[in-house]
């Protein structure tokens, strides 16, 4: 998209706030690092009083169901009262507008108005009202015009769209303590792929003692699957918020027949697609020897109780084992020992990977 066709947008964009807000005096706030561009862009166009901010929020996201929202750049003080437009650069799933929302949740604004240059309305959850959009786009990566790709490109006068090499996305199969996670570590390497660890993202809220974290907590300590309606939710929550993956390894996730169909259509509406589930195959007596061991460090209460351990065995073979056939069915069901050095594991996995 060349720079006159977003100039024309901002263009537009700013006789539409001046019409609604120029017998007052707003305080634009822009969103960093993508909207600075934008921002004074936007103001060169705007001929009536305003005053500019900006606010920074940490990409340490995923925690708005508790309204904790990590800044790095606080809004400014006093705004009670004022009119504040928030200037985004991009707004595609509405998590980080939720975070904004709830940074000016206290603020007593007398308005609080939200213009966005890019618009992803595909993928838009449609929580807040946007009052201003420049130019809706479809559900695609883009780069330049203060939008990066691992912070490159945010200098380019013009907007690109990202061309995706070839992904790989995998599914790491087992049961628990098969070495799912350890492995993961070395092929995210290796491939330069993502990890999803459903287990982790879920000891992660706990840890932060979230709303997602508390509800996953009873479960978990008992040694049973977390409803599917809230993992399902949680992964797709975590694969939109890697749009530049060049691929995913998915660990501990899909453990029920419904979480691999939604995850079939999660990534079938983003033209991807699981190219390979590997299996790490052990025994159960070497497993709960492995698991009572990582327990000793790990301090997962799940690890260290064989009644719990025994458990997850139980529902991996109710819920989790009949997703062989369903993966069978679709030709992409791969086994390998999960039995001896890690490396030789490694190996084992990157053999089957390599011959995809
Ligand atoms: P893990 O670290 O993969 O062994 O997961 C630890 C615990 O988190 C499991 O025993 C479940 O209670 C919960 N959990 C992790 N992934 C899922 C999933 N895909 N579906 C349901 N529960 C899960």
């Amino acid at each position: 998209m060349s720079n006159a066709q977003i100039q024309t947008a901002i263009k537009d964009l700013a006789a539409k706030i001046a019409a609604d807000h120029k017998e007052e005096t707003p305080v634009f706030i822009g969103v960093l690092n993508g909207a600075f561009m934008f921002v004074a862009d936007l103001l060169k166009y705007y001929d009536h009083p305003c005053e500019v901010s900006f606010v920074k929020l940490s990409s340490y996201q995923g925690l708005t169901s508790t309204g904790i929202v990590e800044t790095l750049l606080d809004p400014p003080e006093n705004l009670e009262n004022r009119t504040v437009i928030i200037l985004e650069d991009i707004i595609d799933t509405g998590r980080t507008l939720k975070e904004l929302v709830h940074l000016f949740s206290n603020t007593n604004v007398k308005e609080f108005k939200i213009a966005t240059l890019f618009y992803k309305s595909e993928i838009y959850n449609g929580e807040y009202t946007i009052d201003y959009v420049g130019i809706e786009i479809p559900d695609k990566f883009i780069v330049g015009y203060g939008l990066d790709y691992n912070e490159l490109g945010r200098n380019l006068k013009e907007v690109y769209q990202l061309k995706q090499q070839h992904m790989i996305n995998l599914v790491l199969f087992g049961k628990p303590g098969a070495g799912k996670g350890t492995q993961a570590e070395f092929l995210k390497e290796k491939y330069n792929l993502k990890h999803i660890s459903t287990g982790d993202l879920f000891r992660f809220n706990m840890k932060n003692n979230t709303e997602l974290g508390q509800l996953a907590k009873s479960y978990i300590d008992k040694g049973d699957l977390v409803p599917d309606e809230v993992t399902i939710k949680m992964l797709q929550d975590d694969v939109e918020k890697n749009p530049d993956a060049s691929g995913f390894i998915f660990d501990g996730f899909p453990r029920t027949t419904a979480q691999a169909e939604a995850l079939d259509v999660l990534l079938q509406s983003k033209d991807m697609q699981i190219d390979a589930v590997i299996a790490l195959e052990a025994d159960d007596d070497v497993l709960e020897k492995r698991i009572i061991e990582r327990g000793k460090t790990s301090g997962r209460t799940d690890d260290q109780d064989p009644v719990k351990i025994r458990n997850r065995f139980a529902n991996y073979a109710k819920d989790t084992a009949p997703l062989k056939d369903f993966y069978d069915a679709q030709n992409k069901f791969h086994s390998v020992n999960g039995i001896g050095a890690i490396d030789e594991i490694t190996a084992r996995l990157a053999k089957v990977i390599e011959e995809l």
